[in-house]
């Protein structure tokens, strides 16, 4: 892989799994209990703000119990050491990437480490459980909500994304099951792009039939594995 100059990896909750965050689809369908339609979309938000505040609390809560693995601090590394462009997007709410050390990053589906202003826009650090109707510090009025993108939302900077795959030589996929848009489609336009493509997950994706190669297993095997050849 020594003729590569620009890397873009885009990293699922299959990344977290092996530090003890529960991945979105467990074998009952659901995310720690819950259906996604309950808590992770506007509707939800808008029918029952207490429950949804209440779960997005529990994860944030969860985040002191865990620790980067592995792959998070094999990514880290990469990022440390790579002289070409390269950038990690995640579509994990969790902090474990940037505590691993990872600096080139994007939370594409928002953290949970932060509070979003559904009022003014204004994004606020956020540790702590996040009571429905908080007041925002930018604008005063009482419409804080968890900083996550819910489906039906557009993800962040999709616009520095879509520029560095198009910019990318090679396409990485870790620990994503591949049925979330508009990420699922990012191999898509990295093959289109001419950029090689490479999946390391557990279980065969429904995308893996667009990747060059597929290596299946845990990421805190297969993504120490991949720096080591990638940093030779
Ligand atoms: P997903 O649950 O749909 O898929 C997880 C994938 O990871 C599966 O393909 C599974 O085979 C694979 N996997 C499981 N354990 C693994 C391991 N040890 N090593 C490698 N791969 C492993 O998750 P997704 O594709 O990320 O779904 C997208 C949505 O899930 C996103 O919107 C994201 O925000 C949300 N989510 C985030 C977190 C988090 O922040 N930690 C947790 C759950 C869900
Ligand atoms: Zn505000």
């Amino acid at each position: 892989m020594n003729d590569l100059r620009n890397i873009v990896i885009l990293t699922g909750a299959g990344i977290s799994a092996e530090s003890g965050l529960a991945t979105f689809r467990g074998p009952d369908g659901l995310w720690e209990g819950h259906r996604v339609e309950d808590v992770c979309t506007p509707e939800a938000l808008a029918r029952d703000a207490g429950l949804v505040h209440r779960f997005y609390d529990e994860r944030r809560a969860k985040l002191a119990e865990v620790a980067p693995n592995a792959a998070h601090e094999a990514l880290a590394a990469l990022d440390a050491a790579w002289p070409g462009d390269l950038l990690i997007v995640t579509q994990n709410v969790d902090d474990l990437h940037e505590r691993a050390g990872a600096r080139r990053l994007i939370h594409m589906h928002g953290e949970l480490k932060s509070a979003l202003c559904a009022a003014c826009g204004k994004a606020i650090g956020w540790v702590d459980p996040l009571p429905p109707a908080s007041l925002c510090d930018g604008c005063g009025k009482p419409r804080l909500r968890p900083d996550i993108v819910f489906f039906g939302e557009m993800p962040y900077e999709m616009e520095a994304i879509d520029a560095a795959i198009r910019d990318a030589d090679l396409f990485v996929s870790i620990g994503t099951s591949g049925a979330v848009y508009p990420a699922a489609g990012f191999v898509q336009t990295a093959r289109h792009v001419g950029a090689r493509t490479l999946e390391l997950n557990l279980d065969p994706s429904a995308g893996s039939f667009y990747f060059d190669e597929t290596r299946l297993g845990p990421a805190s095997e297969l993504v120490p594995a991949m720096v080591r050849e990638l940093l030779v």
